[in-house]
Parts: structure tokens; C-alpha cells; sequence
């Protein structure tokens, strides 16, 4: 199983969107690193496109697509992939998820139940073209300033 670390500043900002959206999809897009590790560092929501039934679908426009690019390279991040919700759903892509699945990106997905985070799985495509679950690692702010001040002191 491969493994995605998501930062809580990444998190919060998952969540939040999920839960803020409900009863209707969020989407977003989130980056990163992907050297040894796949490391989620930021999320950044962007509009549901989707003029109707926005409770069971999201769509991202090609645009919004460019334009994350371009924050990534601006950035240098890496665009790691995708993130959605499912109000009153399970974490488990549908068959339109996987029908609009890229390779390569992870695909983040948070079970909304009640407006409240039931669940954060994420999945990405094999080289069957089928998505498997991957692992999802919660780690603290990496910057946070106590933690790199007690390494300093050591
Ligand atoms: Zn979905």
C-alpha cells in the first residue's frame, strides 16, 4: 500500500472546506512533495463547477486545472492530486470518480455524515487502471517552531 503523509495545515483546510460545502461536494486540489515520500503540505480549494446535482458531483474546470499547475511551478511544490467529499456517502471512489481519474494523482476523499468529517481515505490508480487505497499518514506541522527549536538544543 503506498502511503500519503497529509500535514495538518493540509488537513484543516480538507476538512474544512468538506464540511463548510455540505450538503454539497467541495473540491481542491493539494500539493506537495513527491521525492522518497509523498508529503501533502497545502490544499487549496477550488469552485465546483458542476451547475447541478453538486451534492453527488464535482467537476474541476480545465482552467482551474492550469492554473494549479502553474501555483505548483510557481511555488515549487508539486501538484499531488485531488480532493473531494462525499455528503452522506463513504470515502470510497464511484464509478464516475474513476472515470474522470488521472494517473499519477492521489485522489483524497472525505465522508461527510451530518456536516461532520466521518472519514479521510485517499486512492490512487494502479497500472490496471483501478484504484487501490493508499495509506494516510496525519503528521504534525513540520515547521512548527517548538519542535525545530528542541532539535537545535539537542
Ligand atoms: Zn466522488
Amino acid at each position: 500500500m503506498s502511503e500519503l503523509i497529509l500535514t495538518e495545515d493540509a488537513r484543516k483546510v480538507i476538512i474544512k472546506d468538506a464540511e463548510s460545502t455540505y450538503p454539497h461536494e467541495c473540491c481542491g486540489f493539494f500539493y506537495g512533495s513527491d521525492d522518497d515520500k509523498r508529503i501533502v503540505t497545502e490544499a487549496i480549494p477550488v469552485v465546483n463547477t458542476k451547475e447541478e446535482n453538486r451534492e453527488r458531483r464535482f467537476e474541476i474546470s480545465s482552467i482551474d486545472y492550469m492554473k494549479a499547475e502553474q501555483y505548483a511551478d510557481e511555488n515549487g511544490l508539486t501538484l499531488l492530486g485531488v480532493y473531494h467529499s462525499h455528503p452522506e456517502h463513504a470515502a470510497i471512489p464511484s464509478e464516475h470518480d474513476l472515470r474522470q481519474a488521472l494517473p499519477y494523482f492521489s485522489y483524497i476523499i472525505v465522508s461527510v455524515k451530518k456536516a461532520k468529517t466521518a472519514a479521510v481515505l485517499s486512492w490512487k490508480l494502479n497500472d490496471q487502471g483501478r484504484f487501490e487505497e493508499e495509506k494516510v499518514i496525519n503528521q504534525n506541522n513540520p515547521f512548527d517552531v517548538d519542535a525545530l527549536l528542541s532539535n537545535f538544543n539537542q
